[in-house]
Order: C-alpha cells, then structure tokens, then sequence
C-alpha cells in the first residue's frame, strides 16, 4: 500500500465559509465582491455566517450549527468525509473566542488534509483568483487507511 493516496478537487469547488464576529462584514462584503465566482460552487458555513451571507448576497449558502456551538466542528468532520475542499475562515486574532479548541481543530484537520484555507482577506483574494478555481487540482494526502493497518499491527503485538 502506498503512504499517499491521491485526492481530487474538483472544478466545482465545496466551500465552507466562516468569520468570527469582528470580521462578519469583512466576509460579507468579500463574498458579494467576489459573487460571481462563489455563485459557480457549492457553499456552506457556520450558522450565523451562512445566514448574513446568504441574506446579503442571495447566494445559496448551508449552514451548520453556530461556531461556538459545534460548527467548526461540524465543517471538520465534512473535511475528514471529502466533503469540504475550500476554507474562508476569517478569524479574528484580537478577540478572544469560547471555541478557541475548535478553532484551532478546523485548522490543523485542513492540515491534515491539504484543503486550501484563507485566514484573511489577502490570502482570501489570492486564492479566489487563482487558475486552480476553474480547474481540477490533484493532490496528496496520507493515506489513512494503511496508518490504521499500520498502527493496529504494530500497537497490537
Ligand atoms: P457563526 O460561527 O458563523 O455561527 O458566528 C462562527 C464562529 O464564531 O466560529
């Protein structure tokens, strides 16, 4: 079995926005700039971003549960799935958050999983301009399901 198994993302981009609440209306207004490209991929975030976001833009955007209240999770979990291929998350690094573990989970599973993520706006307009929005990308990630034959045989003996 290989180490790394190769992964695909796709044209249509799955991707989960999210902003702390100092930078909800910098994301908004990112996303209604940006309108026309976000309008050709699948979107979803956390509750209350979702919602300003789909409220303000008219776009279509699924929300999961509330940051603070498991969304973070929740977008982490469908990045383990394959389900979550793109990450805005826009944070807010001089306001303390109540789900800081949570925070700090999403970004190291994104790690994990090689999944492009923007924690601010330059980084955000970089990757949203990028050639790789339009096309498909292929990537490594480790492959986990020989990690797992690897560590029962070994944590078994
Ligand atoms: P929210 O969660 O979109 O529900 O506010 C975002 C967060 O604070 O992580």
């Amino acid at each position: 079995m290989e180490d790394k198994i190769l992964f695909t993302i796709g044209r249509q981009k799955r991707i989960a926005l999210i902003a702390h609440d100092g930078k909800k209306k910098e994301l908004m207004e990112w996303c209604m700039k940006n309108k026309e490209i976000l309008s050709r991929h699948f979107l979803c975030g956390t509750g209350t971003t979702a919602r300003m976001i789909a409220d303000y833009t008219g776009l279509p955007v699924k929300g999961y549960s509330s940051g603070p209240l498991g969304g973070d999770q929740q977008i982490g979990a469908r990045i383990v799935e394959g389900n979550v291929d793109f990450v805005i998350f826009f944070s807010d690094p001089l306001e303390a958050q109540p789900h800081d573990p949570d925070v700090k989970a999403l970004l190291r599973i994104a790690q994990v999983y090689d999944i492009p993520i923007a924690n601010n706006r330059a980084t955000a307009d970089f990757m949203i301009t990028s050639p790789y929005m339009e096309a498909e990308y292929e990537h490594e990630v480790i492959n986990f399901g020989k990690q797992v034959a690897e560590r029962a045989a070994a944590l078994g003996k």
